[in-house]
């Protein structure tokens, strides 16, 4: 597996078994499998609650369940994961950081002692709604929202591109409150099986295919005050769990990268054509080299961002610096990859074109590649440009 410069060295004992772990599951539950999910388009559900006992969820929180492992044990985690699919990865990200961590970070404490055990162990789904059919780059300008009644809310608009929203327990819905004098956006716990709520699947995705994405609509949807998060209020709340959700992407992808490059790899010394393995071509050993070369300095850049994270200085501009381009390397590595392997590449016989069409989405959700732009020229320059 490639490590170029020897990072394994530097890891604990913690670290190696949960990247271990994380390895040996992917090898055994998921490779035989993920071709046939992808072309169907089917997410492998009975390896949810598999993950939950295996603690693939949130292992970084502290509490209610979560062992509190190091960051770069949980960079490790998602890395290996992705490695096997980013649908997969997906999963754990949005079951972790942008469920679980709301609560554990925002919520009341019936709201953490209800949800993040069952979460943790995979026996509750969650999801997170902030994309909206007409607003997706600039979410501060979601039309969701949620009006006081009584003892509570009625909430009411629709969310779109919601990863596992058809199956999901809960969402946690963005919505403004209209009932406060700045309209501020409040963070929902809405139970997917409240009246009012749907959860539909969007199909013929040509990309993250193995994983359920959906809408939420809210009509009329009632909530009682309990279901508020009552920690935060604003755009902190979900732009704060973008962050923790971006940094497993920045590290994910490296593994889809580096899964991209072991088949080029090993195609390269199989593969014989005008008497020889295509490896010997100086033009293929080229394609590794530089494939070697750009995996392992993103590789260098998430095991820093982990650094940074575990001592408290990590930035918001550092994880978008990180996602923009592991995700953009990734892209294109699993492309030159895809390249290696001829005819054959294009089939689900292999990874590499599956990584590169479970890329675009990764390249494009959770800030697309072009908004980390702009948030690193705001903070080179001082000067916004999103508008
Ligand atoms: C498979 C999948 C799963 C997803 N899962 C979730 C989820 O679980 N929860 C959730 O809330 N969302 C989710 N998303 C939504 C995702 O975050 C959005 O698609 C993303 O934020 C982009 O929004 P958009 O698609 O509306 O594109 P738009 O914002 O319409 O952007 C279109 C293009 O314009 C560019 N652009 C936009 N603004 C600017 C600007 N100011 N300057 C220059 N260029 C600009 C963009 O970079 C892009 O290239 C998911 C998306 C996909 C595809």
């Amino acid at each position: 597996m490639l490590d170029f410069v020897q990072l394994e060295g530097d890891l604990d004992q913690e670290e190696r078994l949960i990247r271990d772990t994380a390895r040996e599951f992917v090898e055994e539950h998921v490779k035989p499998d993920i071709g046939e999910h992808f072309q169907e388009g089917t997410f492998p559900t009975e390896l949810i609650p598999k993950m939950g006992e295996l603690g693939f969820y949130a292992p970084n929180l502290e509490g209610y369940g979560s062992p509190n492992v190091s960051e770069t044990a949980y960079g490790l985690l998602m890395q290996e994961l992705e490695a096997g699919d980013s649908g997969l990865r997906s999963m754990a990200s949005v079951q972790g950081a942008l469920v679980m961590y709301p609560i554990h970070a925002y919520g009341s404490e019936a709201q953490k002692e209800e949800w993040l055990p069952k979460l943790g162990q995979g026996e509750a789904v969650g999801c997170f709604g902030l994309t909206e059919p007409e607003h997706g780059s600039n979410p501060s300008a979601m039309e969701t929202h949620a009006e006081a009644d009584g003892d509570g809310y009625v909430l009411n608009g629709a969310k779109t591109w919601i990863t596992n929203s058809p199956i999901s327990d809960v969402a946690v819905v963005w919505a403004r409150d209209r009932s406060a004098d700045d309209t501020p956006v409040r963070g929902f716990l809405v139970e997917t099986d409240r009246d009012g709520v749907t959860t539909n699947k969007i199909t013929d995705k040509l990309s993250l295919r193995a994983s359920i994405t959906g809408e939420i609509g809210l009509n009329d949807v009632y909530v009682p005050e309990e279901n508020v998060l009552p920690g935060v209020s604003g755009m902190k709340g979900p732009l704060s769990c973008l962050t923790q959700a971006r940094y497993g992407i920045a590290w994910g992808a490296v593994g889809a990268a580096r899964d991209a490059f072991e088949e080029a790899r090993q195609y390269a010394t199989d593969r014989d054509q005008f008497g020889g393995p295509i490896g010997r071509f100086q033009l293929q050993q080229d394609k590794l080299a530089e494939m070697a070369t750009q995996i392992t300095l993103a590789q260098l850049l998430a095991y820093r961002l982990a650094e940074l994270k575990e001592r408290g200085d990590m930035r918001p501009q550092h994880v978008s610096m990180s996602k923009r381009n592991n995700v953009r390397m990734a892209r294109n590595q699993a492309r030159i990859a895809r390249e290696m392997l001829g005819g054959n590449g294009i089939t689900t016989d292999y990874s590499p074109m599956r990584h590169m069409a479970n890329l675009e989405t990764v390249y494009t959700y959770e800030g697309t590649h072009d908004i980390h732009t702009l948030i690193l020229g705001e903070d080179l320059t001082g000067l916004q440009a999103y508008q």
